[in-house]
């Protein structure tokens, strides 16, 4: 059965979140972007109104909803700022959900309450300077040492939240002789000895949130840090991207809903010849065009979260939306500077922000060349 309409609970989630991107984060938002500026006060607020766990269940310290509340509220939270988006959606769907679904009891305990309450900010490290879409392929090692605990050496780049984060989840080879199977995942302190945080990245777009490389020189890991079973980190890496693909999905679908409400509010605005320009048919075109767009990004998006909501397999469904999504927004985002004509060009209005971040959206949790080797390989499967 499928259903459009939203619950009580997710309704009181979107004005919750829309309130909140409206005053809190909307107004500096440009700001940031320019000065490459850490939301750290909006982070720690976005915490306190329980959306940086937003699934997890609230015996860990999260709020319990589902992930189309999770949707709902990336898509306000990014309306207005992607940067906030990709901060929120690291911490909720890389970060708590594979704590929460592939941790013991005591990891739980100790670490995932801090995340989910936003205590303390989670990153994922799977990329490394040479990996990328082939994640199989990890330089990174971990070796095992006498009394059980690990060293880990190696480097990992691009890392959302990097300079910020509190907790780190790092993927590494502890055999490499089984390949991707030889992969496990580790839970680093951010102040553990020989860890070591790079440079803030100078990026086209999501500028005000951090992403750095990362060194692990000898880095100590503790057996009881070692997320899941030795040797099933890829596995993890990769069941965590397929529900991360919902959040950035959702992410996309934010700057693309913003970027299309620009367009429609600046085409009131501007006149030519004495009437406002969406007097004009190539100006009426493009506006129905975001919005088929807009609506289906947010379909294919929702059709995700409500299929893991129910306990389905949703990794098409993910991936097609993330595809979607992310090509949509960029798509939007640039028909929103034209519909601005010179004025989109410049940063007085938002849709030049909205146009740099859209990019990100094709790049990250596996390329948009990857979503179709996905998808293929799904509509495919026997
Ligand atoms: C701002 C930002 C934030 C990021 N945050 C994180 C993070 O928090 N954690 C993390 O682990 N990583 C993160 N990443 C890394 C990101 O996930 C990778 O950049 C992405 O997966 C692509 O990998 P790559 O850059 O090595 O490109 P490559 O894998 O080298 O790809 C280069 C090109 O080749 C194409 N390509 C590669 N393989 C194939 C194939 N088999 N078939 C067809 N085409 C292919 C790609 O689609 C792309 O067009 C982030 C990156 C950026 C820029």
């Amino acid at each position: 059965m499928m259903s459009f309409e939203f619950t009580e609970t997710q309704e009181m989630i979107r004005q919750t979140a829309r309130d909140f991107a409206r005053e809190q984060i909307a107004p500096s938002a440009s700001e940031r972007d320019k000065n490459g500026v850490f939301p750290a006060e909006i982070v720690a607020q976005l915490g306190e109104l329980g959306f940086m766990g937003m699934m997890v269940d609230p015996e860990w310290g999260g709020s319990g909803l589902d992930a189309v509340s999770y949707v709902i509220a990336m898509e306000e939270i990014s309306k207005v700022d992607a940067s906030v988006g990709v901060i929120m959606s690291v911490n909720n769907s890389l970060v708590c959900w594979a704590i929460e679904k592939f941790g013991t009891d005591d990891q739980k305990e100790r670490i995932l309450r801090l995340l989910a309450s936003g205590q303390k900010l989670g990153a994922y490290c799977l990329s490394e300077p040479e990996v990328g879409s082939d994640a199989r392929n990890q330089h990174t090692t971990a070796t095992k040492q006498d009394d059980g605990s690990f060293l880990i050496n190696g480097t990992k780049n691009w890392i959302t939240n990097g300079t910020s984060a509190d907790i780190f989840l790092v993927f590494a080879q502890t055999d490499r002789s089984l390949g991707h199977k030889g992969i496990t995942c580790f839970i680093v302190d951010g102040d553990a000895e020989g860890f070591e945080r790079g440079q803030k990245e100078d990026k086209l777009g999501i500028r005000s949130s951090d992403t750095c490389s990362l060194g692990f020189t000898n880095v100590r890991v503790a057996p009881e840090n070692i997320l899941g079973e030795v040797g099933r980190g890829f596995n993890i890496a990769m069941e965590t991207l397929n529900g991360g693909r919902i959040g950035i999905a959702s992410q996309a679908l934010g700057i693309a809903q913003g970027a299309f409400e620009a367009a429609v509010q600046y085409s009131k605005e501007r006149k030519v010849r004495e009437k406002p320009i969406n007097a004009l048919q190539a100006i009426q075109f493009k506006l129905a065009e975001m919005s088929v767009k807009v609506d289906a990004a947010r379909l294919l998006t929702l059709r995700a979260a409500a299929l893991k909501d129910r306990g389905e397999r949703f990794v098409l469904e993910a991936s097609q939306a993330k595809l979607f999504a992310s090509t949509a927004a960029r798509e939007i985002a640039n028909e929103a500077i034209q519909v601005h004509g010179g004025y989109g060009y410049v940063r007085e209005y938002n849709v030049e922000r909205f146009f740099r971040d859209a990019k990100i959206t094709e790049i990250y949790e596996g390329t948009s060349e990857i979503q179709h080797i996905v998808i293929a390989r799904e509509i495919l499967r026997d």
